[in-house]
């Protein structure tokens, strides 16, 4: 976690304000995110860790990130270490939204006369750190299994095209894929008109580009 990740957080805590959300609230959604991206990048960790590869470092992005090694794991290592990351978010997902499912909605109150319940604006603290959680790990995971370099569903997408073509050759379409994925993201930013996906969407293509450079 360095200084660099402070303003793109700031950042996040007043988009999410502006749309309509307290400040409280805006920084638990906040430190749920870093969490979730940290339990991400632990799995990504661990995973090396069990497989016997060392890691070297994690880059750690806004929205998930992936390990570096100081030698290149084997390719279905590589695959595994990747699928991990997403793996652990799925998982955390699913836990929020069993426990959603029995969370009781104190909130809602019964409307006499109309004969319905009515949920209000701002769940409650409990409810909506849950709520947000889940759907925030939903979405890193998703995310990051999407396959195209430099998301973690690029390394697995490789990892599979290398027992029919040389891993060269694998990268260079998963780099390829990953560029794709980028500018939709960019386009779809664009027309949402939303500055966090435009940023995403931007690292994503860029990365691809290097990526897809290095394969040649
Ligand atoms: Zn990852």
């Amino acid at each position: 976690m360095s200084a660099l990740y402070l303003g793109p957080l700031l950042l996040l805590v007043a988009l999410h304000q502006s749309s309509g959300v307290d400040l409280l609230r805006a920084l638990i959604f906040v430190a749920l995110a870093v969490g979730s991206v940290l339990a991400h990048e632990l799995a990504h960790a661990l995973t090396a860790r069990a497989l016997g590869v060392p890691v070297r470092h994690i880059a750690l992005t806004w929205f998930g990130g992936y390990a570096s090694f100081w030698v290149q794991p084997t390719r279905w290592r590589d695959a595994a270490i990747a699928f991990a990351g997403p793996a652990a978010n799925l998982l955390i997902a699913s836990i929020l939204f069993a426990i959603l499912a029995v969370l009781p909605s104190q909130d809602a109150t019964w409307i006499e006369g109309a004969d319905i319940y009515v949920r209000p604006h701002n769940p409650n603290l409990i409810e909506y750190a849950v709520r947000a959680g889940a759907f925030l790990n939903l979405a890193l995971g998703l995310f990051n299994l999407l396959p195209g370099l430099p998301l973690d569903g690029g390394h697995i997408l490789r990892t599979v095209l290398s027992t029919r073509m040389s891993l060269g050759r694998a990268g260079w379409i998963a780099a390829w894929a990953g560029i794709v994925i980028g500018v939709v993201a960019i386009a779809y930013a664009i027309w949402v008109e939303s500055f966090a996906i435009l940023f995403v969407g931007l690292f994503v293509a860029g990365s691809a580009w290097g990526e897809r450079r290095a394969m040649r």
